[in-house]
């Protein structure tokens, strides 16, 4: 899994948040001028496989996002926190990532 050798250090990424449990690297393809991908260092599936005893990373994998908006200077201007699920959310890799878009204007609804 890609994003399991990131989080071993044996694919290089541009870090930006690192705790015991969870990774922050810069996205490959930016959707925005902020664009970080917070991921559990252990390789799990998409939220729809994370069973209740992973509530709780999931929650710190949340607050870590907004740890790395307030970090990155986007607090105030505001950001998107986003989990793509399945194929119509294009997800393309199998390990849960949560990415942290800012410093511009977003739509809504999403396209
Ligand atoms: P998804 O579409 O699954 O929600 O998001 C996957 C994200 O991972 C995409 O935004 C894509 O640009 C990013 N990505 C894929 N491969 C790599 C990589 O090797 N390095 C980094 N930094 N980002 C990647
Ligand atoms: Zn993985």
């Amino acid at each position: 899994c890609i994003f399991c050798k990131i989080a071993a250090g044996h694919i290089p990424a541009k870090i930006v948040y690192e705790d015991d449990l969870i990774v922050g690297f810069e996205d490959i393809n930016p959707q925005g001028p902020v664009h970080v991908l917070m991921i559990p260092r252990e390789h799990v599936g998409n939220v729809a496989s994370v069973e209740p005893a992973g509530a709780e990373l999931v929650g710190k994998l949340v607050l870590a996002g907004a740890e790395v908006a307030r970090d990155e200077g986007i607090e105030e201007t505001g950001y998107r926190l986003v989990l793509n699920v399945g194929p119509h959310a294009g997800e393309s890799v199998p390990h849960l990532h949560l990415h942290v878009i800012g410093g511009r204007q977003m739509a809504w609804p999403p396209g």
